[in-house]
């Protein structure tokens, strides 16, 4: 019989794949079962933001922001293609909070760790001038800072290459159906999703990080102590035609306390989030009308021109999978990350609520800091510095790459050879190779995705279908026709017929 796994993790979103590349890379057999696509819940549902979280300050969550702060600059520097900075404006009206308590919370935020490359904040003047264009002119003065601005979908799968590469085997369209412990072993059911065949895995532990369904995987598995249900908490995004220029993003004070960003979008929109509901259900993900005209006042309070529900080009929502700490509002609930852990000897069941796609991999590293007692790992923490596939570029200088890849492959037009370079960084090369020209990389099946492109997709970032592709691997979907959308379907369908 085959050795039994270390891990067997369950969930391929960020905290899943971020603990599966972390674990292969000590040394221990990894594997990893996602029911659906990677990142195809919460983690590719996010604000896309790489930050500390200013408003956590305003709930006291100093250690979430200390950490969160340090990994932003770290993972910018181990990811530089995904990860880039954006400058936040902060508009100041009446009715915001008191000028005195939001410098306050800037000091803090300049101060708390971390930041060395990023810029610090300032009080800045904002009508007449670019940083102001767009919002209504009554709004003289405001604020800047900065975090970072991440593709989470592909944060989540660039985790699971590097975790593949280092030796896990990563199982996406499989569910993990139930578990029981037989000696020193569990001994775990697994299901393909698509034709709901059944397959057994034995392994020394356990690691539930199913997000929203934490509480469920935790009940399948015989002898679990039950937990707390996590919190649900839901958040809606719109994303709209642009709505105003330049490269920063707006965070926008709203009347009832919370906030809302406005983020230059995929070039041509302005995404505009989040939505804070409590909801009973992780299958509630479903943005609702009263969200849609929540957003929309809220953007509209701030910008001349307003927006309107006609205006919405997609949208999309998730459900955050939050620890009960008992607040009683949804906002206010902690978004830190708590670990619960099966006491006494044996095989462990490790079982994790919260989190943020900033804090993964230091929540990869706690993680196997509570497993270190019970299995032996070749080597400590590692992740800090080694790049994400595609990352690897000197000194992290994404403008000289791109140089590099125009003058090596010159008859990209320069919007694809951006979003290739943003995508794929320095794996690029496995894409292209020594294509000469854009026949060589097959037909363009709608919006400059050819064929070589698709198979890339298909043999190296496990995707399967359109959707995986359009909307998770990239984010073609925004500007593809239906028609597009329908050719694509239909070659993966001859792709597959092939193999
Ligand atoms: C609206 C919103 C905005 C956010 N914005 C930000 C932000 O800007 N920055 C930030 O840092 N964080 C942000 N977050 C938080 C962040 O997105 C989440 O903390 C993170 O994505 C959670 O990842 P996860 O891996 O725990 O859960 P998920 O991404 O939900 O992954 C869990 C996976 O487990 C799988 N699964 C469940 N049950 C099974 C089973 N039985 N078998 C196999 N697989 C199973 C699911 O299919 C799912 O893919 C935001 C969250 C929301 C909702």
């Amino acid at each position: 019989m085959d050795q039994p796994f270390d891990l067997l993790i369950v969930g391929g979103g960020i905290n899943g794949v971020g603990i599966a590349r972390d674990a292969a890379g000590r040394g221990l057999k990894v594997l990893l079962v996602e029911q659906d696509d990677l990142a195809s819940h919460t983690s590719s549902a996010s604000t896309k933001l790489i930050h500390g979280g200013l408003r956590y300050l305003e709930h006291y969550e100093f250690r979430l922001v200390r950490e969160s702060l340090i990994e932003r600059e770290r993972l910018m520097r181990i990811a530089p293609h995904i990860i880039r900075p954006l400058e936040f404006v902060l508009p100041h009206h009446r009715g915001s909070r008191p000028a005195w308590m939001v410098r306050l919370g800037l000091f803090l935020y300049d101060h708390l760790g971390g930041r060395d490359a990023l810029p610090g904040s300032a009080s800045v003047a904002l009508r007449g001038t670019a940083r102001g264009a767009g919002l209504k002119p009554e709004i003289a003065k405001g604020f800047t800072y900065s975090d970072c601005r991440v593709d989470d979908a592909r944060l989540v799968v660039l985790n699971a290459i590097d975790a593949r590469e280092r030796g896990a085997d990563i199982r996406t369209r499989t569910r993990f159906v139930e578990a029981a412990r037989d000696g020193d072993v569990w001994i775990a059911t697994l299901a393909d999703s698509e034709t709901g065949a059944r397959s057994v895995a034995r392994a020394q532990h356990i690691v539930n990080v199913a997000g929203p369904w934490v509480d469920k995987v935790l009940g399948s598995v015989a002898g679990a102590a039950a937990e707390r249900a996590p919190r649900l908490v839901k958040g809606s995004h719109i994303v709209v035609p642009r709505m105003f220029p330049g490269e920063h993003a707006f965070i926008l004070q709203n009347a009832d306390k919370r906030i809302v960003f406005a983020i230059p979008y995929e070039g041509d929109f302005t995404l505009v989030g989040t939505t804070d509901i409590a909801v009973g259900s992780a299958d509630a993900a479903r943005i609702d009308d009263d969200e849609i005209a929540y957003l929309c006042t809220s953007v509209n309070d701030w910008f001349a021109t307003p927006i309107t529900p006609a205006d919405i080009v997609w949208s999309y929502a998730g459900v955050r999978p939050l620890y009960d700490d008992g607040s009683d509002s949804a906002s206010a609930v902690t978004r830190d990350y708590v670990m619960k852990l099966g006491t006494g000897e044996g095989p462990q069941l490790l079982s994790i609520f919260g989190g943020k796609l900033t804090t993964y991999r230091k929540l990869a590293e706690h993680a196997l800091e509570k497993l270190e007692p019970f299995v032996t790992m070749t080597r400590g923490p590692w992740t800090d510095c080694e790049p994400l596939p595609g990352g690897d570029m000197a000194d992290g200088d994404f403008a000289a790459f791109m140089r590099a890849v125009r003058a090596r492959w010159p008859f990209l037009p320069a919007a694809l050879a951006e979003r290739m370079g943003r995508a794929y960084g320095t794996r690029i090369a496995d894409l292209l190779g020594e294509a000469r020209s854009l026949a060589d990389l097959g037909a363009d099946l709608g919006g400059g995705l050819h064929e070589r492109e698709v198979s890339y997709l298909v043999e190296q970032e496990y995707a399967r279908t359109a959707d995986d592709i359009l909307w998770r691997r990239s984010k073609l979907g925004l500007n593809l026709s239906a028609d597009a959308a329908r050719r694509l379907t239909e070659y993966l369908a001859r792709e597959k017929a092939h193999v």
